[in-house]
């Protein structure tokens, strides 16, 4: 299995009504099965996702906020805007978007766009995929999967990566357990997130800066099964019910 991954170059930037699959359709010639990722960022331009800091009025929440992480107020209630549930206040906000993805200051971004303006995530990511795919299915006849990334922090450790916030076209788990292992073990917790590994190599391919390739076609990965509840609900999740606690 020889798996080939494609950065898609020469994207121009991308503004509000840009046909992106359109646009991605002409440098990538699809074969079925390809599974191509995009920067939530370009599709966010793309759809309009963006604001304006100076149409922004922070309320009193926002300006308390932005006292303790020391960030423009008005950034803070974009954040505060896009989050359905806020988990840690300082020393960044870590919160929860309706999709149930949870990150460091909602996914706001103000990197790759003008001075003055701000990306929010995509408010629905499955949609979005979804979208994308059925719009290269409609140009191309090809059947594509999609992934839309965003680069995230982590826990414990240091250091960015790539992970999914929307799919379509595949389930997000591959699903090992009833598995056996090379001794004939049965697999009782395995459930591999292959949706956020394959997002977490397209994030290396594209870069964070000015590399300008917000798309990457992996071809030939397997197929695979599982499910697509990623997210922990609130009683499984114990990391978010100890932050809940701590809140400051
Ligand atoms: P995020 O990870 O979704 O927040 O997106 P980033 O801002 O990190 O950008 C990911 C990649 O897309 C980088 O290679 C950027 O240079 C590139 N990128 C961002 N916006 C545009 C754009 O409008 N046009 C092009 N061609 N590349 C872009
Ligand atoms: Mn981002
Ligand atoms: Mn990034």
């Amino acid at each position: 299995m020889e798996i080939q991954v494609i950065g898609v170059q020469g994207l121009p930037l991308i503004r509000k009504g840009d046909d992106l699959p359109a646009l991605i359709c002409d440098r990538v010639m699809f074969e079925d099965g390809d599974i191509l990722t995009i920067a939530s960022s370009v599709y966010s331009k793309a759809k309009g996702f963006t604001r304006d800091l100076a149409t922004i009025t922070p309320g009193a929440e926002a300006v308390r906020i932005a006292a303790k992480t020391k960030e423009d107020p008005r950034f803070v209630q974009a954040v505060l805007d896009s989050s359905s549930d806020i988990l840690l206040e300082h020393p960044f906000i870590l919160s929860e978007v309706p999709s149930g993805h949870i990150g460091v200051r909602a996914g706001v971004d103000h990197s790759n766009i003008e001075d003055g303006h701000i990306i929010i995530l995509p408010p629905d990511p499955m949609g979005a995929a979804t979208e994308v795919r059925d719009a290269i299915q409609e140009i191309t006849k090809k059947d594509v999967r999609v992934i839309i990334t965003d680069t995230c922090g982590r826990s414990f450790r240091r250091g960015q990566t790539g992970i999914a916030i929307g799919w379509a076209g595949m389930t997000a788990i591959n699903d090992y357990r009833g598995d056996t292992d090379l001794f004939g073990h049965v697999l009782e917790i395995t459930e591999e997130a292959v949706v956020d590994e394959i997002a977490a190599f397209a994030n290396f391919v594209m870069g964070e800066s000015h590399q300008g390739i917000p798309a990457v076609v992996f071809r030939n990965c397997r197929a695979w099964n599982g499910h697509d509840a990623v997210y922990f609900t609130q009683k499984e999740d114990i990391i978010r019910a100890a932050l809940k606690n701590k809140k400051d």
